[in-house]
């Protein structure tokens, strides 16, 4: 009788032994077994795309309402190693005939940009233009995920998830059934792919996260599969685009045609350089100079911010970077003004590394002062509190009502906007003529004649007339159109300079610059 029973508890392991794999799961499994056949994804241990392209600037469209600035590759590759977890991109950057209107470091390009860009497992660095390491190894986490969004990284990394879902997804109108397989990976990043009927990797839906849109949608899509031998196959042709949003438009970050692909290639992992391995994790560092009465500035990072005192509440002029950022400005702001409301946050533009951190004040309270163009972005897709599951923020963990009547108000406006106690004053100006950014504001306080801008320079006193950028010449001719009687330059990233040398370093190319009048002969 006991044998009996031990040889029916056998039995009935060995009937629901493969049951407890999901049917669900057995079809996910035999679709990506399928995709790898088709395309040779467990044979490719290494693969080196080659080819020409364009790329764009994340978060410095020129309106919230465009699409994101770009430039032309004139050489991009992509070495991928699997196994090491490890990857290279390298570009040459060019303008091309590409639209100079938007923002981004070194946008518009003048000569060539070179970029690359590495990651290996836990590590990741840049080369700088002397092509010595600059570490990143706060990108490495996003830049190892990139590699499980590549086409043969998708299936194995799909292939590697024990609960990989598949679905039908039929697209009314194409008369298309698309067989759509979703995974998670490193403990919290979803993909989702979609595998025409030759079981070919079509498109990769994604999240990444992002400070400005939280849960950032990426989208790529693989066309022009071709065999690159051993029955292998890669697609030749990739579409990207990076924070698409249903409330604004699909923005184009990056389109490549490889001319050359090959797999298996000698010596594709990395080795992480000790500079970068030994490299000091970033932190969010704080400096604080007073500039005049009730006025100070909040350095130590790339971009600046101001602490400004009124009677009865303080202001932050620019809410830079991202949450921790602003969680540091917002202390050091009670700090320098204590038992004060920040009643206002004032923001220069809508650039993603100006913006990121004005959801934090807008969770402490502050009234966000902006340009009517931002408006409805802002408030329908930066500002909502809904959850962020990859990198929860202070507003996001502690959302208020979006019915009122708590946090969460914008100022905005078209040309001009005051806060004033009849004593300070924050003046936010519209800057006319300006190619960075079509909300661009510069920000004044009359009381201390400091006027503050971003992205506009001003120059190093002395640089030469022809060296003076176009940026700095719109920063000139708006003060002058706007009679302002400044005597000190406070710019967002560097240190505050005299008005004086400003005058003797932008006066020239601003007269320079200016179309002749139609009268002179
Ligand atoms: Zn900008």
């Amino acid at each position: 009788m006991r044998n009996v029973l031990v040889t029916l508890v056998a039995v009935s392991i060995l009937v629901l032994g493969p049951a407890v794999e999901s049917a669900s799961a057995q079809n996910a499994r035999a679709l990506l077994q399928a995709a790898d056949s088709a395309v040779g994804a467990s044979k490719v241990n290494s693969i080196v795309y080659t080819g020409t392209g364009r790329i764009s600037y994340l978060g410095q469209n020129f309106t919230t309402a465009d699409d994101l600035p770009r430039v032309d590759m004139k050489n991009w590759s992509q070495t991928i190693d699997y196994g090491s977890k490890s990857a290279k991109e390298e570009m040459v950057r060019v303008q091309g005939n590409n639209s100079p209107r938007g923002g981004g470091a070194g946008f518009p390009i003048t000569g060539e940009q070179r970029s690359t860009t590495l990651v290996s497992g836990n590590y990741a660095w840049n080369l700088n233009a002397q092509g010595q390491p600059q570490a990143q190894n706060d990108q490495a986490e996003m830049r190892q995920f990139m590699i499980w969004v590549t086409p043969h990284g998708f299936i194995k990394a799909a292939l590697a998830d024990p609960n990989a879902t598949v679905t039908d997804r039929e697209f009314i109108g194409a008369g298309r059934t698309l067989h759509v397989a979703g995974f998670t990976t490193m403990g919290k990043y979803r993909a989702t792919g979609e595998f025409n009927a030759q079981n070919l990797l079509e498109r990769v839906v994604t999240w990444i996260p992002n400070p400005v849109m939280g849960d950032m949608q990426v989208e790529i899509r693989y066309t022009d599969w071709r065999d690159i031998g051993n029955g292998i196959k890669a697609p030749f042709h990739t579409h990207m685009h990076q924070g698409d949003h249903p409330l604004v438009r699909g923005m184009n970050y990056m389109d490549v045609q490889a001319s050359d692909v090959k797999a298996n290639v000698e010596s594709a992992s990395l080795t992480v350089p000790d500079a970068v391995r030994t490299a000091a994790a970033p932190r969010v560092n704080i400096q604080t100079t007073k500039l005049a009465d009730g006025v100070w500035l909040i350095a130590g990072g790339s971009h600046n911010s101001l602490a400004v005192e009124f009677k009865d509440f303080a202001a932050i002029i620019e809410a830079p970077l991202d949450d921790a950022r602003s969680n540091a400005v917002i202390a050091e702001t009670k700090r320098l003004i204590p038992g004060k409301q920040i009643r206002y946050v004032v923001n220069t533009h809508h650039h993603w590394d100006h913006a990121g951190g004005l959801r934090t004040a807008y969770a402490e309270g502050a009234t966000i002062v902006t340009n009517e163009m931002n408006k409805n972005f802002y408030e329908r897709v930066m500002l909502v509190p809904q959850p962020r599951s990859l990198s929860p923020d202070r507003l996001s963990q502690f959302p208020f009502a979006t019915t009122g009547p708590g946090p969460g108000k914008l100022e905005t406006y078209r040309e001009r906007h005051a806060i004033t106690d009849g004593d300070q004053s924050i003046i936010s100006y519209h800057v006319e003529g300006f190619n960075h950014a079509g909300d661009m504001a510069m920000v004044y306080l009359p009381k201390s004649k400091i006027l503050i801008s971003a992205d506009m320079g001003p120059p190093a006193a002395g640089t030469p007339v022809a060296d003076v950028s176009p940026n700095s010449v719109a920063l000139y001719n708006n003060v002058k159109r706007l009679k302002l009687d400044v005597s000190q330059h406070v710019p967002i990233h560097g240190n505050p300079s005299s008005n004086s040398d400003f005058e003797r370093t932008v006066g020239p190319a601003a007269a320079r610059a200016r179309p002749a009048s139609p009268e002179a002969p």
